[in-house]
């Protein structure tokens, strides 16, 4: 069967010349008659890939020497106990502001550890934007400050961070890793499950500022301990493999079209090319406030739920897949990740213009 227009939430896409690279090196990893997928990690041959990748990482997003970067496990929703275990340290407050379903979780997982604070909240406009901050009633106390920077399944993100002055800024940015340049020095600590932009599943990403590690609380699980596995240089325990390999291979393809600054380019021009539509078509609308509409996940609704399902099923059988919106929200989402070609996206409104007109 012929690849399909994949806009899968996550996992989602690869780009398909990193995955042809990883079926020819399927059987033999450069000349050592072996599978990565096979290695120890402790081998003469796996060393390159996850030193590469952690180096590769570093030079993408040009991240500071003096931050950390520890590829490990359980994916974003384990962040949300590892955050306050690691950095909920000195006074044990955190603020946080829910502006989806992601930071609503990390926030309650975050109230089993200590003094928190929802500092806004966009819930009573279902998360159709991003809350508005008030400064004053930003805590400076807190030991850290925390954001979901895209939110995943309503399509909305941060434009602008909070200014939080010396209190650190925590972000979960899983679904806009490595999607445009990031100023990592704004940050103390962003992390993201690998499977929206980066990698397939099993991979997550910490960065942290190296003076907030070595801090976490003494009931810190040790596979917890950012400061342990960072020490370990990711090797505390067995990492997840072949998802770092995957992961070398994507920054390779990065570096190949341009690094991030083309892949923004690239990103803006999908983005653009659907919100334009949505926005001049009679049938479709984004619930989305037009300030903080999200560059990776576009929302679009029709006035009727019938017709919302018939969409998602002519368009899976026309090759566009994975287009139904989360079982939150209802509705559709695109998900338009870094491997999402601009030619996907043209066809897909092709598809929309054709739908409107027939029904
Ligand atoms: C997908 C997602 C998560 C959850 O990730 P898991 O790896 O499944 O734990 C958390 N935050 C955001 C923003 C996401 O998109």
């Amino acid at each position: 069967m012929a690849r399909v227009y994949n806009f899968s939430a996550g996992p989602s896409m690869l780009p398909e010349s990193v995955l042809n690279r990883a079926a020819e090196e399927m059987l033999d990893y450069n000349g050592t008659g072996q599978s990565v997928l096979e290695m120890s990690h402790r081998s003469k041959a796996y060393e390159p890939i996850i030193y590469g990748a952690l180096d590769l990482f570093r030079q993408v997003l040009n991240v500071p020497e003096n931050y950390k970067i520890i590829f490990c496990q359980g994916g974003a929703s384990t962040a949300f106990a590892a955050i306050p275990l690691n950095f909920m340290n000195g006074s044990r407050q955190a603020d946080y502001v829910l502006s989806g379903q992601f930071s609503t979780k990390a926030y309650k997982e975050a109230q089993k550890y200590g003094d928190v604070t929802a500092v806004a909240s966009s819930k009573e406009q279902n998360f159709s934007c991003i809350p508005e901050l008030d400064k004053s009633k930003f805590n400076p106390n807190a030991d850290y400050f925390y954001i979901c920077q895209n939110n995943t399944i309503y399509g909305t993100r941060f434009t602008e961070l909070p200014d939080t002055g010396n209190v650190p800024l925590i972000a979960d940015v899983s679904s806009c890793f490595l999607s445009e340049p990031m100023d990592v020095s704004k940050y103390g600590v962003v992390y993201g499950g690998a499977q929206k932009n980066v990698a397939p599943a099993g991979l997550t990403v910490v960065i942290v500022r190296e003076d907030l590690l070595g801090h976490e609380r003494p009931e810190t699980p040790a596979l917890l301990n950012y400061k342990l596995l960072s020490d370990n240089d990711s090797m505390y325990n067995t990492p997840p493999c072949y998802s770092i390999y995957m992961c070398k291979l994507v920054l390779e393809w990065i570096q190949s079209i341009g690094g991030l600054e083309a892949l923004k380019a690239r990103n803006e021009k999908k983005a653009s090319i659907l919100y334009d539509f949505i926005d001049s078509s009679n049938m479709f609308h984004n619930p989305v406030k037009k300030s903080d509409r999200s560059m990776m996940n576009v929302t679009f609704v029709t006035d009727s739920d019938e017709l919302n399902a018939k969409f998602v099923s002519e368009a899976a059988a026309a090759g566009f897949v994975n287009l139904k919106g989360h079982r939150s929200v209802g509705g559709m989402r695109a998900s338009i990740y870094n491997a999402m070609p601009v030619e996907g996206v043209e066809k897909l409104v092709e598809f929309m213009k054709e739908f409107e007109k027939n029904n």
